[in-house]
């Protein structure tokens, strides 16, 4: 049996002390906190993990420099503080950035000023990162000669933090260490109503592939639905003091634009934050923040052109960008926490603080906003409510995030010199192999040794230009639930973001990809996919 298969089997199988109902960043930490201070947990979402605003974000871990102007000085200060504390935790992941600044002429605060914000900006990060610089518009023109100086006021140079790999997979290692803490965790999993029975809850849920319907029972449930949180506390006719508005954020991915690998940041021809971001080969700009009603957010020609023109205005290309240009598309909505029935006139306002509202009777949990910047807090802040539902946490002083010590990652790179699997790295590889494998698979990258070790084959990259060889697919069949091919290409791996869809369904490896995926089902798989990218395209 699959991993699916066997955690599908075992949703029923027992009363859990939790069950989480949705595996964004949100549920992600959750189950990895509350699984790693000792309660049985199980997790289930209605898709992919992380396939709602967890995969759409801009990748970065940052203070919330803007928060400043709405004097929002303790929020900025907590998120600053959450920003030093991922990066301290995960240092191969979340790491510090450059973010080259220029201000426009006729801006709403002069260059000097809008600095000044920057120092104080460093200063309640703890001097954490590099100090922050004053630049004219030559200077910032020097540094990287594709920002169109030419209306500038100038800018200034200052510190935040970035994803290396992507938000998906960010939220993907929670899961998957909920799933080593031994919480029972499946994907493609709806719950579609619960009752809280003799003080059990009794969710009934449905399996999304089979259609078959699931019976699961957990002493309390936790709604990290994200931006169908008011939908299904709605199901459970939970009353809550927070709900949530939608904000739409688009962002287009194309060939690499700059020189110098630092997130340029401009304000937009609405007044807003735009920022042009580093991704290996390639550059991902955006974004738009348009308020929406629905959770399920499509992108819009409109959003297209306001994003290749603030673009194609803000710097000077030797060819405009067209949409011809663009690679991929991410596409998500921020739900944003509000109390009561507020917020809705002033919700371009609207901090990303999260909110946590508790039904203690029913111990009934639901998450509201947030960033992923915050993830460790909401983590550590459900355990505690779980807690105080005087369910007692066997474990509760047990650390449940970061990366592996320096000795392990010391353990592992004497492995990678002693096969020399740096030299395997191919051409056009934007770092080294011992680099990406690290990061992303931390100590059971030895795993991956293991199958470089037992057969060279395994080091071979099957789809050109992907970053991804041979022995992490065996990887990923075995422990990344990969259960429709999208969750690979989107989620697991960025390959979908970084190739076009004509180029990763002409690749001679797909096939072979999808056979070590899904075995005899490959085919199946892989038809699947390419009906979803020809619906994606027509509806275009
Ligand atoms: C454009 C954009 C840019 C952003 N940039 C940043 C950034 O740079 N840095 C940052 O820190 N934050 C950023 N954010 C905010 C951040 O991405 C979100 O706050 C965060 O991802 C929300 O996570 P979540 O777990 O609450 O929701 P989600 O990721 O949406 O997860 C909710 C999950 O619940 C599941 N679900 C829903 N209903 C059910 C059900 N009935 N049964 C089972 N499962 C269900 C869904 O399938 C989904 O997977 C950005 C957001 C956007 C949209």
């Amino acid at each position: 049996m699959n991993l699916r298969d066997t955690n599908l089997t075992q949703l029923s199988a027992q009363t859990y002390d939790v069950l989480v109902v949705g595996a964004g960043i949100n549920g992600a930490v959750s189950a990895a906190a509350l699984s790693k201070k000792g309660l049985s947990v199980a997790v289930i979402d209605k898709g992919d993990f992380a396939g709602e605003t967890s995969s759409h974000s801009s990748n970065l871990a940052w203070g919330g420099i803007k928060y400043l102007e709405s004097h929002e000085y303790l929020l900025v200060n907590k998120l600053c503080k959450s920003r030093n504390h991922l990066m301290q935790s995960y240092p191969s992941t979340v790491q510090e950035i450059r973010f080259l600044t220029t201000l426009q002429k006729g801006f709403r605060f002069p260059a000097l000023i809008v600095y000044l914000g920057t120092l104080l900006y460093w200063i309640m990060g703890r001097f954490f990162t590099r100090f922050p610089e004053f630049l004219s518009s030559a200077a910032i023109e020097a540094r990287e000669p594709v920002i169109d100086t030419s209306n500038a006021q100038g800018g200034f140079e200052y510190s935040d933090a970035f994803l290396h790999d992507n938000d998906a997979r960010f939220v993907f290692n929670f899961i998957r260490g909920a799933m080593d803490n031994g919480a029972v965790v499946t994907n493609y999993v709806s719950a579609q109503d619960a009752q809280f029975i003799d003080n059990i809850w009794h969710v009934a849920a449905k399996d999304e592939i089979s259609g078959e319907p699931i019976a699961i029972k957990a002493k309390s449930v936790i709604n990290a639905c994200g931006p169908f949180a008011d939908a299904f506390n709605a199901e459970l006719e939970n009353k809550t003091e927070h709900h949530h508005v939608f904000s739409k954020g688009v962002h287009l991915i194309v060939n690499k634009l700059t020189k110098v690998d630092k997130v340029l940041a401009f304000f937009a021809s609405d007044g807003r934050l735009f920022f042009v971001i580093p991704m290996g080969q390639k550059t991902c700009i955006g974004t738009t923040d348009d308020k929406v009603d629905s959770p399920n957010p499509v992108v819009t020609d409109a959003d297209r052109h306001f994003i290749l023109d603030n673009v194609n205005a803000l710097l000077n290309l030797d060819q405009p960008l067209t949409m011809a240009d663009v690679i991929s598309e991410r596409c998500g909505v921020r739900p944003l926490a509000v109390k009561g029935n507020s917020g809705s006139s002033d919700w371009v306002q609207l901090s990303r603080k999260h909110a946590v509202d508790v039904n203690t009777p029913k111990r009934l949990v639901s998450i509201f906003g947030g960033k992923l910047t915050d993830c460790i807090n909401v983590g550590n802040e459900i355990a505690d409510t779980i807690a105080a539902f005087d369910m007692p946490l066997p474990k509760p002083h047990a650390k449940w995030y970061g990366e592996s010590s320096d000795a392990h990652k010391q353990t592992f790179l004497d492995r990678a010199a002693l096969i020399n699997l740096d030299a395997l790295t191919p051409v056009y590889s934007s770092e080294l192999l011992s680099t990406r494998l690290w990061r992303r698979y931390d100590i059971n990258a030895l795993q991956i040794i293991d199958e470089i070790q037992r057969d060279p084959q395994q080091a071979e990259q099957l789809m050109h230009n992907a970053e991804y060889i041979r022995a992490e697919l065996h990887y990923a069949a075995r422990r990344e639930m990969i259960t429709k091919l999208d969750d690979f290409l989107r989620r697991r791996s960025k390959i979908s973001m970084v190739l076009r869809s004509s180029e990763i369904l002409s690749s001679p490896g797909l096939l072979e990809a999808c056979e070590i995926l899904f075995g005899e089902q490959a085919e199946a798989k892989l038809a699947e996919y390419q009906a979803m990218i020809a619906q994606r395209e027509s509806s275009k």
